[in-house]
């Protein structure tokens, strides 16, 4: 696959967001300052604006492209986030042919480095129990001979069970921490984000 698919993919996660905008807004607005979605509307848009220029790349220098847009128009906590994702992604696959197996490694040690920037972990009600879980079920996938359709269900399953985990957790990192007990019974926005656009990219690709 090449990156000719970016503006397909990048379009399809525009929609996806304004679909799911009002849910998204309340989730933030709950545990948050009510700004998540715009910050990444604003990254997004940034991003499409450069999409010609990112079907001429391969895809590390795309991701590397991508980050270093989404870390400098973001804004917000999830902004250099987001931005640390993309960058640690395309150092990781430079100079690599990006089949499931590069892509599975290189999207953990991505997470790695959203780990290491935002000093989180699993369990902390943020956008890593979206991403963890994803990783670890992208590398089994990659180590098991399954075929790209269920690897696919199967980061589907993990990223949604692993946004929902955040509902029940005490946040620990970034503004909601600041509310105690009164996070518990409410989805962390960067989670849902997250998992939306990790499942509208899977649902592509099945495509
Ligand atoms: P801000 O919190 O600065 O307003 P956003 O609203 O854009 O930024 O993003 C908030 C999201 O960022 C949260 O819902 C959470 O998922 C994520 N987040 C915040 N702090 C951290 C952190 N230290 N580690 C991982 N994710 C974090
Ligand atoms: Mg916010």
């Amino acid at each position: 696959m090449t990156t000719e698919i970016i503006p397909s993919l990048l379009a399809s996660i525009k929609q996806e967001l304004e679909v799911n905008s009002d849910e998204i807004v309340l989730l933030d607005k709950t545990l948050g300052d009510g700004d998540h979605l715009a910050n990444l509307q604003r990254g997004l848009e940034a991003v499409i604006k450069q999409q010609e220029e990112l079907t001429q790349l391969d895809w590390s220098a795309a991701f590397m492209k991508m980050g270093m847009t989404l870390m400098s128009t973001m804004g917000g906590a999830s902004g250099s986030l987001f931005g640390t994702f993309f960058l640690s992604l395309s150092k990781a696959s430079k100079n690599k042919e990006l089949d499931f197996a590069c892509f599975a490694e290189s999207f953990y040690q991505a997470v790695e480095s959203v780990k290491q920037r935002g000093k989180s972990n699993i369990g902390e009600k943020t956008m890593l129990d979206t991403l963890i879980p994803s990783a670890l079920t992208l590398k089994q996938s990659a180590d098991s001979s399954e075929g790209l359709k269920h690897a696919l269900d199967s980061l589907q399953t993990a990223a949604t069970a692993g946004m929902e985990s955040t509902k029940d957790m005490v946040a620990t990192k970034g503004r909601a921490s600041f509310l105690g007990d009164k996070a518990i019974g409410h989805i962390d926005a960067g989670a849902r984000t997250t998992q939306l656009i990790i499942c509208t990219v899977a649902d592509a690709l099945k495509k």
